[in-house]
């Protein structure tokens, strides 16, 4: 919602404000929504980044960003004015009740595997061996997602 480029960019910096260091941005997607088609669609972009942080103190900072940017619980689908979700922790595999990583619904959405596969062509997710291409040549996708060029 609102000013997505300008939401994404505040998220970034508030990372940095965080202990986590931005190390790739992929380029900016728009995707159509999954679920609730009544909204706009998504900015999406993935990252790369090194921390000092363990995962549950990664997820429970990105929640405070998402917080201090205003975010509320609102429908599971809806509009928001950002998400911040981890897809990899390197190649741990965790399975905690607040956290999964890898991020289960990655396989599902093309708007997650086109910006990673560009920010890692060569990781293979831990638990399937796949690498992000992989995922986009097995899967079968409804949703469209147009890449907008560089982010800036
Ligand atoms: P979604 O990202 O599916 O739109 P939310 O951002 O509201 O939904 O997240 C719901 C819950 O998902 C969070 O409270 C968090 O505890 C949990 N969660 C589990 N695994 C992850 C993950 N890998 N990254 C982010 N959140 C996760
Ligand atoms: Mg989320």
């Amino acid at each position: 919602m609102g000013n997505r480029r300008e939401n994404l960019k505040q998220a970034i910096f508030l990372m940095g404000q965080k202990a986590i260091v931005i190390e790739v941005v992929s380029a900016l997607y728009e995707s159509e929504p999954v679920g609730l088609k009544t909204q706009p669609d998504f900015y999406n972009i993935a990252l790369k980044a090194a921390t000092d942080l363990n995962a549950d103190e990664l997820l429970t900072a990105v929640q405070s960003i998402e917080l201090d940017m205003g975010r509320i619980k609102a429908e599971k689908w809806g509009p928001r004015i950002i998400d911040i979700d981890i897809l990899f922790y390197g190649s741990k595999i965790i399975k905690s009740k607040k956290l999964i990583v890898p991020h289960p619904e990655m396989t599902k959405r093309l708007f997650v595997l086109k910006p990673l596969v560009e920010i890692a062509p060569d990781f293979s997710h831990p638990a399937t061996g796949l690498t992000a291409a992989d995922m986009i040549r097995n899967g079968s996708f409804t949703e469209k997602v147009d890449c907008l060029g560089e982010f800036r």
